[in-house]
């Protein structure tokens, strides 16, 4: 083991997609071999297109929520604590439980989420990004009597680009079952010039569903502010929208921990777009904290952590460190009436992304259900 610890300490800051995924690689390795501890605030995981489910009553929020005090991988430890500092150099981090000291520091602390940043959000509108944003979205969207609904992105960088497109098409699908899609009005206003850049057989599918469906597309535009009295969304381009339900996706910003850890550059974590590695030694960072030039999106945070696995793999085993980082995700996109399409996407690195487009279909639908059991019974070995 080199220089390392007898037992090699590796610290994972947050349980999120790409944090799962890496100590279920690592406890699959070395089981009581090395020591990881993986560090999380919250107290449960809930997948990101989870909250969809729940905000349109296709799921109780209780069969969406895995407890992380289910997790029971051999050598790693959970620890439930808010992390206060990080230092890189050093890889010691504060909590509000204890101070921890790494050998191998991976930071997978996502993206934080500020409604606050929009002025007029909290008090005249309502965010589906957050868990409790879009559980409370439940009982809203439910008691909502028909009218104009915008769908609407409010600052770039956003996570899962898709979302604001599978919403819209939800949101028609949940009014024309309630009997109320004749007295609505459904907009989706996004700051790209097509719902999937990446993919121009996606963005061409979702453009023709949305025209079939009568949602209104804005593309290359932001929602930048809310007028809770009026109930006015007002545009980048100075213009006004007027709204009965506005349902927003908030600013994101690395956590302030990582900002304050010397870590980020313009905002966000520079890593090696191969590697994962940040500019200090050891230390790793994966997922929506970084700029490696992936979407933000859960299958590019567990990609990432598959090939920092690897790596911490080779370092610990003195073997040598070839796994590198390809640059693909595959991600579902609900369609509306059942039905889900796939896109498969690779963003190498320094080249235009490529891929392709599947569907939408029923058969697909049953595969991203398959996509999310397979991932609980992997990080949680269990069943959903
Ligand atoms: C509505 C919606 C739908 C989505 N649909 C999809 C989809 O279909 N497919 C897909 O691939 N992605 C989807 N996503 C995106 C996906 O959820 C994220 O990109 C993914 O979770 C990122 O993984 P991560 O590991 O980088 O961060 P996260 O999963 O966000 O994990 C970060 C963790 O860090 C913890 N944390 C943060 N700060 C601290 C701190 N100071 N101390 C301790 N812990 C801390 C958080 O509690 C969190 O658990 C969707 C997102 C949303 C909002």
């Amino acid at each position: 083991m080199g220089g390392y610890h007898p037992t090699v300490r590796i610290l994972v800051l947050g349980a999120g997609f790409g944090g799962l995924e890496l100590v279920s690689r690592l406890s699959a390795e070395f089981g009581d071999g090395v020591d990881v501890v993986l560090i999380d605030q919250s107290d449960g995981f809930v997948f990101g297109f989870s909250k969809l489910d729940v905000m349109f009553g296709r799921a109780l929020p209780s069969a969406v929520w895995h407890p992380y005090r289910d997790l029971a991988k051999p050598g790693v430890r959970f620890v439930q604590s808010t992390a206060r500092s990080i230092d890189p150099a050093s890889k010691r981090v504060v909590t509000d439980v204890g101070t921890f000291d790494a050998d191998i520091m991976v930071v997978a602390l996502g993206a934080d989420l500020h409604p606050s940043d929009t002025p007029g959000l909290i008090e005249g509108g309502h965010e589906f990004y957050t868990v409790e944003g879009a559980f409370a979205l439940r009982d809203v969207v439910a008691r909502f009597e028909g009218g104009r609904v915008i769908v609407a992105v409010t600052s770039t960088p956003f996570k899962c680009p898709p979302a604001p497109s599978e919403t819209a098409l939800m949101m028609d699908d949940y009014l024309t079952g309630r009997g109320l899609r004749g007295r609505s009005q459904i907009s989706l206003v996004m700051p790209l010039g097509m719902p999937i850049p990446p993919s121009p057989a996606a963005s061409d599918a979702l453009l023709r569903a949305f025209a079939e469906r009568g949602i209104d597309w804005h593309p290359e535009q932001l929602v930048r502010e809310l007028n809770p009295v009026r109930k006015v969304a007002m545009l980048s381009d100075g213009s006004h929208m007027p709204y009965d339900l506005f349902l927003g996706v908030p600013v994101h910003r690395a956590p302030s921990v990582v900002e304050e850890s010397g870590l980020t550059v313009d905002g966000w974590i520079p890593v090696d777009p191969l590697t994962l590695e940040t500019q200090f030694p050891d230390v790793y960072a994966v997922g929506d904290v970084t700029s490696v030039g992936t979407p933000k999106a859960g299958v590019f945070a567990e990609g990432q952590a598959a090939v920092v696995a690897d790596r911490i793999i080779a370092l610990v085993r003195g073997t040598t460190r070839s796994a590198q980082y390809g640059g693909r995700g595959m991600c579902y996109l609900e369609f509306g009436r059942d039905q889900v399409a796939r896109v498969d996407v690779t963003f190498a690195s320094g080249e235009n992304p490529t891929g392709g487009f599947d569907g939408p279909s029923l058969a697909l639908a049953a595969d991203k259900v398959e996509f999310g059991t397979s991932r609980i019974q992997r990080w949680f070995d269990r069943v959903r």
